[in-house]
């Protein structure tokens, strides 16, 4: 069984002790890929250097998580534009070359704190059209924010390269509304795997196959029977496990599906 887990944070320092053996694990649970959203400035070295370690396996994202606001955003946003353009416009070298496969991640998050609404709100909108720009898909994080969500993503729907809206625990309408973006997913984790998790329910009824991708949130929301603990990308089979009994079918064929989806919307490697 292969997969891919499109959203995964291990270059951080939850894992400086044993990474590599957090890596081999995830090899030998059948990851074909992993992918690293960037959080914030301090993030980016560390996600880059782990790119550049396994360039075959590990994919850096570039943007701004919607949490980490700096007073000012606005130098940090030029610095990653510029970081984004530099690399995107270097001739590929070598086979290990890095590069950005998605602007993520980036959002709307006003689930503790919503003074900083409007300024979240239009950072967003920039980063959206860094995805314009560049045609690269959008890792979107969104709490307690999906009308203001939908109402920034609209006008662009058209012009972007697609996306995933990242660890999704919405309600069945919400999940009709955001399926309506075209060549957008929704990234599905450890939660669907919570005793009282309502996402089984929703999924069944209006979210298919074919529009869902994998994903930990390493090392949060750890899936049943490891949650609480540190999460990792070798969980994902237990996510795996729960999407085929959600839509009864095989592992196997979850894992195939996902993977073929994860794919398309990357292109960071062949589709199965
Ligand atoms: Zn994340």
């Amino acid at each position: 069984m292969q997969f891919i887990d499109t959203h995964t944070h291990i270059y951080g320092e939850e894992f400086s002790e044993d990474r590599s053996a957090v890596i081999r694990r995830a090899i030998d649970a059948g990851a074909v890929s992993l992918l690293l959203p960037n959080v914030d400035e301090a993030s980016i070295e560390p996600m880059l250097s782990l790119c550049r370690k396994f360039s075959d396996l590990c994919h850096p994202m570039m943007g701004l998580q919607p949490e980490e606001l700096p007073a000012d955003p606005a130098p940090l946003l030029q610095k990653m534009y510029d970081l984004l353009e530099a690399n995107l416009s270097a001739p590929v070298t070598s086979e290990c070359d890095v590069r950005f496969v998605a602007i993520g991640e980036v959002g709307i998050d006003l689930y503790w704190d919503a003074s900083r609404r409007d300024e979240q709100i239009e950072v967003f909108r920039q980063e959206v059209e860094w995805a314009v720009k560049f045609q690269l898909p959008l890792v979107i994080h969104c709490r307690a924010a999906h009308r203001d969500l939908c109402d920034v993503l609209k006008p662009y729907a058209d012009s972007l390269a697609g996306g995933i809206f990242h660890c999704f625990g919405g309600t069945e309408q919400e999940a009709r509304e955001l399926l309506e973006f075209p060549g957008f997913y929704l990234g599905i984790g450890g939660i669907v795997t919570f005793k009282k998790s309502t996402l089984p329910q929703v999924l069944s009824s209006a979210v298919p196959l074919s529009r869902i991708l994998l994903e930990t949130d390493a090392p949060y929301l750890t899936p049943v029977p490891y949650r609480g603990k540190r999460n990792e990308p070798a969980y994902i089979p237990y996510i795996i496990n729960k999407l085929a009994e959600v839509y009864a079918t095989t592992p196997a064929e979850v894992a195939h599906l996902t993977t073929i989806n994860a794919c398309r919307l990357f292109r960071i490697r062949q589709v199965p």
